[in-house]
């Protein structure tokens, strides 16, 4: 996966340069994620809230909070010291939809001191629909939806509740609208020509098996990629699954997945569940060296 041949031209072109999609371009260019999306409308069982959000990020990481003022300002202070910065994305550390002026404040101010860097998103979809239209003016390229189950009987173990139409849902009825808002806002992108990756969250005994259908859903609906990721819910975490002993699969059972569903789709393996905050190569990690302390005494 992650080369020409897996894809159609014109998608190859839009992704060769970027170091997610990409598994050559992510030894050459280099990206960063900025937290400015505290945030969050829903609620994952393997996410605690103290730390970034888990669909996009390592778990058990904090990343440090920026305004949209104080990220411009960071992604000028990256871009000057790492030329091959060529990706901003915002990844948390909750939902960037759940926190649209914030989100859309960055990629305004961002477009406007340097407009040759792509802009991506991470989100979890339930606001997605809502946003379409914002996101392509701001020329977002790259939406990742993470999307875990397509059948609401499921879900309603993944996801205690959302907060939606200002109500707190909880059960079959919240997951059974996720799902629609998910697979809605994943049409509304295709249609657009944003590009779409699929993030899913592999959690043995409860969507291990159904993420094959998941699978085709996303393809029929025009994804480019899915990324399966293993669960990760170490009980120090202090999530529902890794309180109740929720394991997470085995290298084995997650590529017996990833190779169940390759002949369907790209599939995407290098991903490496950065921070919210990463900057620089994939595989390296430079966030240390872009405090807001550090890019203030820049100036
Ligand atoms: Fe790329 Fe995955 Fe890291 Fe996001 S979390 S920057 S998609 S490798
Ligand atoms: Fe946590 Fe992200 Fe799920 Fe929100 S969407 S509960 S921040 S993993």
């Amino acid at each position: 996966s992650g080369g020409p041949e897996d894809m159609p031209a014109e998608i190859w072109e839009k992704v060769k340069n970027h170091p997610c999609y990409s598994e050559e371009a992510h030894h050459h260019y280099a990206r960063m994620h900025v937290a400015v999306a505290p945030a969050c409308n829903i609620q994952c069982n393997y996410c605690n809230r103290k730390y970034d959000c888990a669909n996009e990020s390592r778990p058990g990481v904090v990343s440090e909070r920026l305004t949209p003022e104080q990220a411009s300002k960071k992604v000028l202070a990256v871009a000057s010291t790492i030329p091959q910065m060529t990706v901003l994305g915002i990844a948390g550390p909750g939902d960037p939809l759940a926190n649209p002026g914030k989100t859309f404040e960055t990629f305004r101010l961002i477009s406007e001191v340097a407009p040759d860097i792509k802009l991506c998103l991470s989100t979890n979809g339930l606001a997605l629909p809502d946003w379409v239209d914002e996101i392509a003016k701001y020329k977002v390229d790259h939406v990742t939806i993470t999307i875990n189950m397509i059948d609401p009987e499921v879900g309603q173990h993944i996801y205690p509740w959302i907060f939606w139409e200002n109500k707190r849902l909880q059960g079959y009825e919240a997951a059974k609208i996720l799902t629609e808002r998910q697979l809605l806002g994943l049409e509304m992108l295709t249609e657009r020509g944003i590009l779409a990756k699929i993030n899913s969250v592999m959690i043995p005994g409860i969507n291990d098996k159904h993420l094959v259908e998941v699978n085709k859903a996303v393809k029929s609906r025009g994804a480019f990629l899915h990324n399966i990721m293993p669960l990760i819910s170490a009980p120090e975490h202090g999530t529902v699954f890794g309180l109740n002993g929720q394991r997470g699969p085995t290298a084995q059972e997650l590529k017996a997945l990833q190779d169940e569903c390759e002949g369907d789709m790209n599939m995407m393996r290098h991903c490496r569940q950065c921070r919210a905050d990463a900057v620089g190569l994939l595989g390296e990690d430079r966030s240390a060296e872009f405090t807001t302390d550090k890019i203030m005494a820049m100036e």
